[in-house]
């Protein structure tokens, strides 16, 4: 019997993963039914992104595991109507656009670009920025993309550090964890990313009293998720020159309505969540293991744990 497998998401990414798809189950000899639309009670698996529509999985009686298309998926792990395991996507072009788009970012920060970028009145102030090695980077999130944004910037000489919710042990990282870890990768920290999911325990994981913790007029790259950082804890920590500048390219409201004091604040840099994205040559191929797992009996890759919500 064929695996019926449903492709839930925007119809404009469906050009893009259908040949993908077809060609890996092929190379993987599975006999897949794959579709844009499939009667739900036939469904076996569903790749799926919210922005597809389909959030009610009760007609769905058969469904063995939903793979998500997002890294993220805040809005789905509480979907009550969600029984089966939940995939979410790590792959490789999503992990190296992450990467890139985050080292880039820092640099930026650590060069201090902008002064020679714009200069309107021509002043010629010759300040050359400190090595790497003399630079303290903090990621907040060591997950797949944050331990491999860190690993890339100790690669490149900074002194990292690391905090996530378990110990962990990453060569070339100062790894923290926990409340007391926080306080401590946040000390003195000169430049700070945001690599965390969002959920309920790291909502406002930068919060006031939290910004004061870092050095004088460090900066702040947010690609996780808005609601790790207390916006208006932010924008007073940006007046006070306590952050020097913040980079932001997750908002709790996307798009960032145009009213919004992001926008106008000459100390934030806003990017309209391009950090990284979902590539479909490697993410077809993250889809097509994780069917061919289930199929055998074997355990999914990338599971969310519903109690964590990630
Ligand atoms: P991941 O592999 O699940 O890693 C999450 C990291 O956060 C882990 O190190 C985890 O700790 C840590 N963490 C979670 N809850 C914590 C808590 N309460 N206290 C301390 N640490 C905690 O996720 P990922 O693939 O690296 O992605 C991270 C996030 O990036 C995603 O959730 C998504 O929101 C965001 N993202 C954004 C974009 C974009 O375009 N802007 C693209 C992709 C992803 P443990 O290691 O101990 O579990």
């Amino acid at each position: 019997m064929p695996v019926n497998v449903l492709f839930s998401a925007r119809p404009a990414i469906w050009p893009d993963y259908e040949p993908l798809l077809r060609r890996y189950f092929t190379e993987a000899g599975l006999d897949v039914v794959l579709a844009t639309d499939l009667s739900a009670a036939e469904v076996d698996y569903v790749v799926y992104a919210p922005s597809s529509g389909l959030h009610d999985f009760t007609p769905f009686t058969r469904l063995k595991a939903i793979l998500s298309l997002w890294a993220g998926v805040e809005s789905i792990t509480g979907n009550p109507t969600l029984k089966v395991p939940l995939a979410r996507m790590v792959d490789h072009g999503l992990t190296q656009g992450m990467t890139e788009w985050v080292t880039g970012h820092v640099l930026r920060h650590h060069l201090g670009m902008d002064a020679h970028i714009v200069n309107p009145d021509h002043l010629w102030q010759p300040a050359p920025p400190p090595l790497a090695s003399d630079r303290r980077v903090t990621i907040l999130g060591l997950g797949a993309l944050g331990a491999a944004s860190a690993q890339a910037l100790a690669n490149l000489g900074f002194r990292v550090t690391g905090w996530s919710r378990r110990a962990k042990d990453i060569p070339g990282i100062t790894c923290l964890n926990g409340q007391a870890g926080l306080d401590e990768a946040l000390k003195s920290a000169e430049i700070i990313v945001l690599l965390l999911p969002d959920t309920p325990a790291t909502e406002n994981t930068l919060n006031a009293d939290r910004l004061a913790l870092p050095a004088p007029g460090a900066f702040v790259i947010n690609p996780g998720r808005g609601p790790l950082i207390d916006d208006e804890a932010l924008l007073a920590a940006l007046d006070s020159g306590q952050i020097g500048h913040a980079t932001l390219d997750v908002f709790r409201v996307e798009p960032l309505p145009s009213d919004h004091p992001y926008w106008a604040h000459p100390k934030v840099t806003v990017t309209p969540h391009i950090s990284s994205e979902t590539r479909p040559v490697t993410a077809a191929q993250v889809i097509v293991e994780n069917i061919r797992r289930g199929e055998a009996g074997e355990a999914l890759l990338h599971l969310v744990d519903r109690e964590t919500g990630y």
